[in-house]
């Protein structure tokens, strides 16, 4: 056969295209004035990105990516039963674009300087920790007192959009020697198309850097959607990795007066200082669960029960890989905090 028939022969610019992008983001993402670049870019198109999408009512991002779905399966059957040439084409020429917009629009700002480097250096101990918790368990008693809950008792919410409005409007007032960034102008945060799948596999939220929506499962306990708006929001601010958008979200959350988004934050941060003691001291937590007020074992029981309903084949499926995705994180056997909890904590001790 004629190479010049092959489908892939016919198709290697575009392929080889791809592989050049892989290289070049990758010495990209070691140097540190180009990664500058691309925080600054990200600064500049982040309030016209966002206004973009923030007019319609339901998240573009999520029919965005069932389309992607859908014709992929379409193209992939084309490719390989029919051998289009064209086909392998369209799909090459669209991962290029893709991996592109991905990577200069959202990805590189994982190697943005870590927000610890604007704080003290200091190592944490347990002590710190079971401190802290013993101060949040009071804080969270005390707001929990003063927010509205449902017939059986369960903390409910009254006004998700005033919490939006809220989380927005406290971005603008975060520690200028921790977040140097531009506050968002706009609101772009749509409950998911995808509620039910995000139930089954404990997925409370997530950014679409295509389209710059951030995107919530309202159908989550209460306790947990105010912190999960401000979670998401902080990745829209231009937070990428996992934990300092929750730490960012911590921030937002501390200095408001909603009840309702207190009350979640405070009970994120009590949560994650539980679970990080958990393992040397397990006395301590199941100690602390016990002093947790009525009002709070009730909610406390409401999240619990989330998660039984939800328990199934696909929260098996998820569960297992998270498993293994933290095994293979961590380097040997000793035991460290999360990253969110050392931030949490060296914050707090200044
Ligand atoms: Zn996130």
């Amino acid at each position: 056969m004629d190479i010049r028939h092959n489908i892939l022969y016919k198709n290697k610019n575009w392929a080889i295209i791809l592989v050049v992008q892989f290289l070049l983001f990758y010495v990209l993402s070691k140097i540190n004035w180009t990664i500058l670049l691309f925080e600054k870019f990200y600064e500049w198109k982040k309030n016209i990105h966002v206004r973009f999408f923030s007019g319609l009512e339901f998240s573009f991002g999520d029919v965005f990516y069932l389309l992607i779905i859908v014709s992929g399966l379409f193209f992939f059957y084309r490719l390989i039963f029919l051998k289009k040439s064209r086909t392998l084409k369209a799909i090459l020429v669209f991962l290029n674009i893709s991996y592109f917009v991905y990577q200069s629009f959202w990805r590189m700002l994982y190697f943005q300087s870590p927000i610890i480097k604007t704080l003290e250096k200091k190592k944490i101990t347990d002590n710190d920790i079971q401190n802290l918790a013993i101060i949040y368990l009071k804080l969270c008693k005390e707001i929990r007192e003063k927010t509205p809950e449902n017939k059986s008792g369960v903390f409910i919410i009254n006004n998700i959009d005033q919490i939006k409005l809220e989380i927005i409007s406290q971005q603008k007032n975060l520690p200028q020697e921790v977040c140097n960034k531009k506050p968002t102008t706009t609101l772009s945060i749509k409950p998911s198309l995808f509620a039910s799948f995000m139930s089954k596999t404990g997925i409370l939220g997530y950014y679409n850097p295509f389209t710059a929506e951030g995107q919530y499962n309202p159908n989550v306990p209460a306790t947990q959607l105010p912190f999960t708006l401000a979670h998401e929001m902080s990745h829209q601010l231009g937070y990428a990795r996992e934990q300092e958008a929750s730490f960012i979200a911590y921030l937002a959350a501390r200095n408001s007066d909603n009840i309702a988004l207190q009350y979640s934050s405070r009970l994120y941060v009590l949560k994650s200082l539980l679970r990080a003691v958990s393992k040397t001291d397990p006395e301590f937590t199941k100690k602390i669960l016990n002093q947790y007020s009525n009002k709070m074992k009730r909610d406390r029981e409401n999240e619990l029960k989330f998660i039984q309903k939800n328990d199934g084949f696909i929260s098996e499926l998820f569960g297992v890989s998270n498993d293994l995705f933290l095994k293979s994180n961590q380097q040997d056997g000793s035991i460290s905090y999360s990253y969110f909890v050392n931030l949490l904590v060296i914050y707090e001790l200044k």
